[in-house]
């Protein structure tokens, strides 16, 4: 189940999820659009559409809803949904109090309410792997200026990993934050030097661990970061 699909690494880790026969629920706000990429994918794999907006509690009620009672849980969540509103906008923050919310909402609390949603089926089931999509940006220990809302915003979603964690220490639901790197996508723009598959690669990395697997850690190209 990958958050925010419908292009971008999103859709590149579905790719390389069906690559390797993962049945995959792809997910997005525009369902027009929806549909044709999982009719794209279909080419690939074993892929379904539901839509998701994941700023919203009622779509992400509805969403678990059609998701778990479809398939009674999940192996697998990737929060990849996110949004850098204040990437080409600087002010105060008082100026950019749109963009502090809109950019927690999208990038930190839907996140925190789907775990909410699957976690428990993942337990049930005495495995998971959650997949928290963060950036070098909301590294705390290598905090630069500039873009408060999304460093901010992915600090805290770091934060749901290691929230989580606590109380996923002892199982084999595994959860970590990966940061993807600097990648051409519309939001990294056409001058990041990073191919979408380099950058899915260390999704699909913490999205597939085995058993034993890492826990409770920030990750580029499957090496540790500092939070
Ligand atoms: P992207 O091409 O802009 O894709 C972002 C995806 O998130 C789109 O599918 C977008 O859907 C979706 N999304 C945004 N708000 C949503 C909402 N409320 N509900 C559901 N879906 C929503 O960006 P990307 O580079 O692939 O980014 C994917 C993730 O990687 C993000 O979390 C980003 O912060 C992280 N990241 C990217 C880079 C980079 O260099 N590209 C670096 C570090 C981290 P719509 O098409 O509907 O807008």
């Amino acid at each position: 189940m990958i958050t925010g699909s419908l292009k971008g690494l999103g859709k590149e880790t579905a790719k390389e999820l069906l690559n390797k026969q993962y049945h995959v629920v792809i997910s997005g706000r525009d369902s027009l659009h929806g549909k044709a990429v999982e009719e794209e994918l279909k080419a690939v794999g074993s892929v379904c559409f539901m839509p998701l907006d994941v700023s919203r509690t009622d779509s992400i009620e509805a969403f678990a809803n059609d998701v778990l009672s479809t398939y009674g849980s999940v192996d697998v969540l990737v929060n990849n949904a996110g949004i850098f509103p204040d990437r080409a906008k600087a002010g105060t923050l008082d100026e950019l109090s749109n963009e502090l919310h809109e950019a927690f909402t999208t990038n930190s609390v839907g996140p925190m309410l789907l775990i909410e949603k699957f976690l428990p089926g993942m337990l049930a089931k005495g495995s998971g792997r959650i997949v928290n999509v963060s950036s070098g940006m909301g590294q705390l220990s290598h905090m630069g200026g500039g873009s408060p809302a999304y460093r901010i915003s992915k600090v805290a979603l770091n934060g749901v990993t290691r929230f989580y964690f606590a109380t996923l220490r002892n199982t084999d639901v595994l959860i970590n934050s990966v940061c993807p790197g600097w990648v051409k996508t519309d939001m990294g723009g056409k001058e990041a030097p990073r191919s979408l598959e380099k950058g899915a690669s260390g999704i699909v990395w913490a999205a597939t661990l085995p058993k034993g697997g890492p826990n409770g850690g920030f990750f580029r190209d499957g090496e540790a970061l500092e939070f």
